[in-house]
C-alpha cells in the first residue's frame, strides 16, 4: 500500500504553546488509523493542521504525492481531504438531506451521493426530511460524517465521533463507520476510547503532550502498552 498522507516532523503552535511536536507518520491508501491520547495531547490540533485550518510552524505535509504544507484549506478539500470537526456543526434549520446537499458545492466525482450515504447510515433513512435541530446527538454525528462523505474525500479526518454520545448510539455510529472502512475509505480517526479505537482501526498512533509516543498495527499492540503510552506511565523494567 502506498502512502496517501505523509506527515513529517510537524510542529504546530498555539502562540507560545507547542501543541504538536516533531510528529511524523503516514496513512496508507485504504487504511484506518486511530489517533489516541488524553485531553490536550494535540490530536485535534494535528487534524486541523492536516486539513489546513491551522498553519504548522515547521515540518511537511504530503498528500497523494504532493507537498500541501502551504496550501489553503479549500484547496486541500478539493484535493480530497475532508474534516469532520468535534461538535458536528450542522445547519440546525435545514433537514438531514439539505445538510448533506450543502456539500454539493465542494463535491468531487465519486460514488457518494445522498442515496449511498443513506445506505451507509441506515439510521438516517427515516430522518431524511427532519430538521437537524430535532435530531439526537448520534443522528447529528452520522449526518456530519455523511456530509463529509458527500464530497467524495480520499481522506476522511474524524475528530472524536463518540464524544458526548450514549454507548448504544456510539455503537450505531461505529457500525456505519465499518461500512465506510469496508468500502475502502481512508480514515484518520481521533478517539478517546481506547477499546473503540483498537477495535475499528488497522493501526494505532498514541500521542502524549504533542509527541507520538507509540505506533503499531492493532494486532501488535497490547491494551497495556497503549494505556501506558496514553497516560505517560513509565515502562515496567523487565525483571531478570
Ligand atoms: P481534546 O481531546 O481535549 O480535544 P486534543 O488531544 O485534541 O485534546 P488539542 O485540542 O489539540 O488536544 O490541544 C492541544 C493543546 O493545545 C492543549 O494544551 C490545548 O489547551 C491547546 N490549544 C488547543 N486549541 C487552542 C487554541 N485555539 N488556542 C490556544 N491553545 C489551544
Amino acid at each position: 500500500m502506498s502512502a496517501l498522507l505523509t506527515v513529517e516532523s510537524l510542529d504546530v503552535r498555539h502562540g507560545l504553546l507547542q501543541a504538536v511536536r516533531q510528529v511524523s507518520f503516514e496513512v496508507a491508501e485504504g487504511e484506518t488509523l486511530a489517533l489516541v491520547g488524553a485531553n490536550g495531547a494535540g490530536k485535534s490540533t494535528l487534524l486541523r493542521a492536516i486539513a489546513g485550518a491551522h498553519r504548522p510552524a515547521a515540518g511537511r505535509i504530503g498528500f497523494a504525492g504532493q507537498d500541501i504544507t502551504r496550501r489553503p484549506a479549500h484547496r486541500r478539500a478539493r484535493a480530497g481531504i475532508a474534516l469532520v470537526p468535534e461538535g458536528r456543526r450542522l445547519f440546525p434549520e435545514l433537514t438531514v438531506e439539505e445538510n448533506l446537499q450543502v456539500a454539493n458545492a465542494s463535491r468531487r466525482s465519486g460514488s457518494w451521493d445522498v442515496d449511498t450515504v443513506l445506505e451507509a447510515f441506515p439510521l438516517l433513512q427515516p430522518l431524511r426530511r427532519k430538521r437537524a435541530v430535532s435530531l439526537s446527538g448520534g443522528e447529528q454525528q452520522a449526518t456530519a460524517i455523511g456530509r463529509a462523505l458527500m464530497t467524495n474525500p480520499r481522506l476522511l479526518l474524524l475528530d472524536e465521533v463518540s464524544l458526548g454520545l450514549a454507548p448504544v448510539v456510539v455503537e450505531g455510529v461505529y457500525r456505519s463507520l465499518a461500512n465506510l472502512i469496508e468500502a475502502g475509505t481512508t480514515i484518520l480517526l481521533v478517539e478517546q476510547d481506547l477499546a473503540r479505537a483498537m477495535g475499528a482501526a488497522d493501526r494505532v498512533l498514541c500521542m502524549l503532550e504533542g509527541r507520538v509516543v507509540l505506533e503499531g498495527l492493532r494486532g501488535q499492540l497490547t491494551r497495556e502498552q497503549v494505556t501506558e503510552a496514553y497516560f505517560g506511565l513509565p515502562r515496567q523494567e523487565a525483571t531478570a
